[in-house]
């Protein structure tokens, strides 16, 4: 993958890159109340990053996961032709999220190939063994007996999912917190391991602010493991993972700020999944 940075006299784009417009219709009237939002939390370029189990181009991906499965009911081409033409009158960036299965490596790196027209490509875990969907239901009685497991089973995913060099950007990085249970004895260790592999690839990590709508109440990353990241020197992507229009940017200025006090250089502006480096 190429990229180079625009050296230090460039500005700082305020960018929000993680954004669902998929509970309403493709249409300009429901795009512009999430516009609206973001121009009132006075973000510059938004990028709309609808789930890959959205489409039915997708569907291969999740064909162990039936409930997964059952959502691929959007047209992809449907989907860059309605970004595509409002790009015409608004700074939007064409994402999506996809979800990294480890056995789907093949299929993943397959369909990305062949639908070439991502601006960007978010790898996220939403999944674990045993196709649980970790961030469904709090009450799911998995949680109680075996969260430890649980984590470890994230984490060995997000190692992978890097490792894979599939994706631009990694979504949401310890989402598997979300609901608040106690972290892995050894997650200091975690942090550093995957912090020395990030380091390694050309990837960026988001800061996602939708952690602070959740039980857990925090960024992702955690306060400590974005410590244990900044002295890397890790390009950083923002987005506040919005379904709603009223969360679009939520706390995404704010967090500029955070990160650069922790030492983060670089932001990453992306155009058909080359990154441009800017400085925070
Ligand atoms: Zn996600
Ligand atoms: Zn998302």
């Amino acid at each position: 993958m190429i990229s180079f940075s625009l050296g230090k006299e460039n500005y700082r784009m305020i960018i929000d890159y993680h954004i669902h417009l998929e509970r309403g219709p493709f249409s300009e009237e429901w795009f512009k109340k999430f516009w609206e939002k973001a121009k009132e939390n006075g973000i510059e370029e938004i990028g709309i990053s609808e789930h890959g189990h959205r489409f039915e181009e997708f569907k291969p991906i999740y064909k162990d996961l039936p409930r997964a499965s059952s959502w691929c009911d959007s047209n992809l081409e449907e989907y860059i032709t309605f970004l595509s033409n409002l790009r015409k009158k608004y700074p939007i960036k064409i994402g999506v999220e996809m979800d990294y299965l480890p056995d789907k490596e093949d299929e993943i790196k397959r369909l990305l190939l062949k639908y070439n027209i991502f601006d960007y490509v978010i790898g996220s875990i939403h999944w674990l063994n045993h196709g649980f969907g970790f961030d469904i239901d709090p009450n799911d009685p998995k949680w109680e007996k075996e969260s430890e497991s649980i984590f470890l089973d994230y984490f060995e995913r997000l190692e992978l999912a890097i490792k894979s060099e599939l994706f631009d950007i990694i979504g949401h990085i310890d989402l598997v917190k979300l609901w608040g249970h106690k972290l892995p004895k050894n997650i200091i260790e975690i942090y550093k391991n995957l912090a020395k592999i990030i380091k390694d690839r050309n990837i960026s990590i988001e800061i996602n602010t939708s952690g602070l709508r959740r039980p857990v109440n925090e960024i992702y990353p955690s306060p400590t493991f974005l410590e244990i990241l900044a002295p890397f020197n890790i390009p950083l992507t923002f987005g506040s993972d919005a379904h709603n229009p009223e969360d679009v940017g939520n706390k995404v200025r704010e967090f500029y700020k955070v990160v650069k006090n922790l030492g983060f250089e670089r932001i990453s502006i992306f155009s058909r999944r080359v990154p441009y480096y800017m400085n925070l």
